[in-house]
């Protein structure tokens, strides 16, 4: 595999996921006119409400005028999730808050990316992913890519953003904005650091030993539901249902890759 590919949570879940998207997404950058569900124009339009959020929320963390921004989420159909975010914020935020920052840092060949909704620093240091979507459980978050890179990588190559951590003081936030109240915190430790190198550097040197025969499609064709390859593989025509996407972590998972793909900025290590 080229060293130039880099590898962020999305890139590594798709390959944990099903090997053939990541190969087709991220190796060869395939846009695949496909829809992802039955209903694609509020499928758009959904996504595209968690993405004008999340840039709302970067606005009023850089200190733009809060009446303006009240009005731009009421003319945007935000303002219950603005208000949400007003009413609700998350507790604990520390000083000094940096909001969609960028970290990078070597893993294996490759370097590993991330960019953060909100990272907010003190004598812990507070990650907070802005979430849309509505699924919760702290299992599963705790196994997503997502939990594990970002913690990872903050521990790995945070020292230039906070003058170096120990995993123990790391904690990672989802915060929901359909419900506020009741952030996810999830805590880390230096056992599960170790644990997620070790992991890592597994997975990639896995995605570094194959051939483009072997990036194989999923047997889990559940993973096929909404994903726009579905005809290329010949796994259906049909898409998976909006609602369906909405009540769970796929639409969001959009939202992601959108926000990842609009680079601010970087701190490399
Ligand atoms: S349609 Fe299924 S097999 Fe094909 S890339 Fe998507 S998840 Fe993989």
């Amino acid at each position: 595999m080229n060293a130039e590919l880099q590898l962020s949570q999305a890139s590594l879940q798709d390959y944990l996921d099903c090997r053939r998207r990541f190969y087709l997404r991220h190796v060869l950058q395939l846009a695949w006119p496909g829809h992802q569900t039955d209903h694609a124009e509020q499928q758009q339009v959904r996504a595209q409400r968690g993405v004008a959020f999340h840039r709302l929320l970067h606005q009023h963390l850089i200190g733009l005028p809060e009446e303006r921004l009240a009005a731009i989420a009421s003319e945007a159909g935000l303002y219950n999730w603005w208000r949400s975010y007003r009413q609700y914020p998350v507790p604990g935020l520390q000083s000094e808050n940096h909001a969609e920052i960028s970290l990078s840092a070597p893993l294996s060949a490759h370097r590993l990316v991330a960019k953060y909704d909100l990272v907010s620093i003190g004598p812990q240091v507070m990650i907070v992913d802005w979430k849309t979507s509505k699924r919760r459980d702290e299992s599963w978050l705790r196994a997503r890519m997502q939990t594990r890179v970002y913690l990872y990588l903050m521990v790995l190559a945070g020292p230039d953003l906070h003058g170096g951590v120990e995993p123990d003081q790391v904690e990672m936030v989802y915060w929901f904005a359909d419900d506020p109240q009741d952030p996810v915190r999830l805590s880390y430790d230096r056992q599960q650091f170790e644990q997620d190198d070790q992991d890592l550097r597994a997975v990639v040197e896995e995605i570094d030993s194959l051939t483009e025969d072997e990036f194989v499609l999923t047997d889990d064709t559940s993973q096929c539901r909404f994903c726009a390859f579905r005809s290329l593989c010949d796994r259906g025509v049909l898409p998976g249902s909006i609602d369906e996407f909405e009540s769970g972590w796929e639409a969001d998972e959009w939202t992601r890759a959108e926000i990842d793909y609009d680079q601010i900025g970087e701190i490399a290590f």
